[in-house]
C-alpha cells in the first residue's frame, strides 16, 4: 500500500466501530482530511493519545479506497498545557474548530497552518487567552483575504468615531450616518482601538495590554460575527467559550 507524508493538526474525531476512530485532519500540505486510525481506542494504543484534538503530528498516511488510513505518527507538539487546564482547553478547540470552518479539503494553507500551530503553542501560557483569541481571530480573516476594514466608513469612506458600527456582510466599520440605515452591530467607544491595535502587532499581546471585559466581549462580538458571516457555520464552542 503506498503511503505519503503530512504534517497536520487533528481538529475533530469521531468514534467508529468498537476501536476505530475518524479523524478530521489539517494538513498543512493537503487542507482537510479525513483519515481512519485503525485501532485508535484499543486501550494501549499508541494512536491513541497521539490522535486526540489539538495534538500536531507527522502522519504517513496510507492510501485507501475510500478514505485514507492512519500507518503511523509521530508527535511534533501535544500541546500538554493546554489539557490541564479548561480555558486554555476551550481557547484552543475554539481556535480550531474556528481555523477547519475555513478550509477546504485538498487545498494547502502553510500560513493558517503555521498560525494556528503556533496560537496553540502560545495558548499554553500566555495570561491573556481572551485578548490573543481575540488577536488571532482577526489574523485568521487577514490571512484568509477577509481582513476587517476600519480605516474609514466601509460603505461612505467618511472617518469612523470612537463609536461606530459593525457590518459582517460589508466586511468592516460603518460611520455613524450609515450605521442606523444598513443596521450594523454598535461598536462601544474604545472597541475601534482595540481592534486597531491587534490588527497591528505581529503576535498576541501578552499581558501588557489591559482591555476592559466589556470592551473585549464587544469585539469579540464582532469577529465572531464576521468569522459566521464568512463561512455560514455556528461555531459549536462559541457559547462555552463566552462562559470563560
Ligand atoms: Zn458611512
Amino acid at each position: 500500500m503506498s503511503t505519503y507524508l503530512t504534517q497536520a493538526i487533528t481538529l475533530k474525531t469521531h468514534a467508529v466501530g468498537e476501536y476505530d476512530k475518524l479523524l478530521v485532519l489539517f494538513s498543512r500540505e493537503l487542507g482537510l482530511r479525513r483519515v481512519m486510525a485503525k485501532g485508535a481506542r484499543r486501550p494501549r494504543s499508541k494512536l491513541g493519545g497521539r490522535s486526540e484534538p489539538l495534538c500536531h503530528n507527522l502522519w504517513e498516511l496510507a492510501h485507501g479506497r475510500r478514505m485514507d488510513v492512519v500507518a503511523h505518527c509521530e508527535t511534533r507538539n501535544g500541546f500538554r498545557g493546554l489539557r490541564t487546564d479548561f480555558d486554555r482547553l476551550m481557547a484552543a478547540m475554539y481556535v480550531a474548530e474556528a481555523t477547519g470552518a475555513f478550509i477546504d479539503e485538498l487545498q494547502p494553507y502553510p500560513e493558517v497552518f503555521d498560525a494556528l500551530a503556533a496560537i496553540l503553542g502560545i495558548l499554553e501560557t500566555t495570561d491573556a487567552i481572551e485578548l490573543t483569541v481575540l488577536w488571532f481571530e482577526l489574523r485568521l480573516l487577514d490571512l484568509l483575504g477577509y481582513r476587517p476594514e476600519f480605516d474609514s466608513c466601509v460603505h461612505c469612506e467618511a472617518e469612523l468615531g470612537s463609536a461606530c458600527g459593525f457590518h459582517p456582510d460589508l466586511g468592516g466599520g460603518l460611520c455613524d450616518a450609515c450605521s442606523p440605515m444598513l443596521r450594523a452591530m454598535r461598536l462601544m467607544p474604545g472597541t475601534l482601538s482595540v481592534i486597531r491595535l491587534l490588527q497591528r502587532l505581529e503576535s498576541p499581546p501578552d499581558g501588557g495590554m489591559s482591555v476592559t471585559p466589556g470592551l473585549l466581549a464587544n469585539a469579540r462580538a464582532a469577529m465572531r460575527d464576521a468569522i459566521a458571516c464568512r463561512t455560514e457555520i455556528r461555531l459549536k464552542t462559541v457559547d462555552l467559550l463566552s462562559r470563560l
